[in-house]
Order: C-alpha cells, then structure tokens, then sequence
C-alpha cells in the first residue's frame, strides 16, 4: 500500500472540477483518507513548492497556487503514486495523453488543475504539510 497527496489547484476549482476529479479517483479503486479545501498564502505556497525555488516560474507557480481554493487529498492504494501521475497526464496539457485529466482539462502548462506527489519522499513531506495524524483515516 502507498500514500500519495494528490491537489486540485484553484483553476480546476474554479473550472468546477471538483467532482470530476474525485470521481475519477473513485473509478479507479483509488483511496481517499483525507480531504479538505483551503486557500494557501503565498507564504505557504512557497514553503509547499520549496524544491522549485530556483525554477524561473516559482514566483508565477507560487502567486497562482495562492490566487484560489485548492482541493488537497491523500490518497491510498497500490502503486498509488504513479497511477495518480497516469491519471493525470503530463505536466503540459499538449504532452499528455488522451484521457488524462490534464489533456481534458488544462489550458496552460503552470495552470494544469492537479498536483500529485512524484515519489514516495515527497508524498510524505507533502501529506504532512496539510494533514496531521487525526485528519487522516486509517493513519
Ligand atoms: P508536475 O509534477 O507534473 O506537477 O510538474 P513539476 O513538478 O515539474 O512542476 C510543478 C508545477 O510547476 C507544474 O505542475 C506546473 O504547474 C508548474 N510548471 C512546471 N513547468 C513550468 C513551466 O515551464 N512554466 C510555468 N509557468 N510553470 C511550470
């Protein structure tokens, strides 16, 4: 079993995509032990993105990720970690594949509606930094 913090960022929020992607999570036996919606200072933005910090585009990242509600789920399952990045496809829209909530949805590469931690690591500073040990069903 893994963990994974999957985020619908504030353009799939504001898209009302809410539902979309958590139905796509539910059709595909993946477990969601927490949920909550919350909108994020820059300050906290940054501290999320911190492995970006020398990125051209993390004032721009950060600015976006604080400008709305976001959507922040662990998720649990079997290789959850890389089934979550299939669903979602490619960082940029034009890269991802058919299907992928990205291809479907996004419109930019920086504002691309979902985030998902990218290995084991990360997946847990990332759950950590939203959730505490109560928050989360089954921990
Ligand atoms: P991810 O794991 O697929 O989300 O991609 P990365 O970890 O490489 O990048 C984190 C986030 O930064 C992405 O989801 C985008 O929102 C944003 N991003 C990545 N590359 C670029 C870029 O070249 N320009 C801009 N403006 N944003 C980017």
């Amino acid at each position: 079993m893994e963990r994974t913090l999957s985020i619908i960022k504030p353009d799939g929020v504001g898209k009302g995509l809410i539902g979309e992607v958590v139905s796509r999570f539910e059709k595909s036996d993946i477990r969601i032990i927490a949920m909550k919606m919350l909108w994020m200072t820059k300050k906290q933005a940054q501290g999320f993105y911190a492995v970006h910090a020398e990125r051209p585009f993390f004032d721009s990242l950060t600015d976006f990720m604080s400008s709305g509600p976001i959507v922040v789920m662990a998720l649990e399952g079997e290789d959850v970690i890389a089934k979550n990045r299939k669903l979602m496809g490619a960082t940029n829209f034009e890269d991802a594949e058919e299907g992928t909530i990205r291809r479907d949805f996004a419109t930019d590469i920086e504002k691309n509606i979902v985030h998902g931690s990218d290995a084991p690591e990360t997946a847990a500073f990332e759950i950590g930094y939203f959730f505490n040990s109560f928050e989360i069903i089954g921990a």
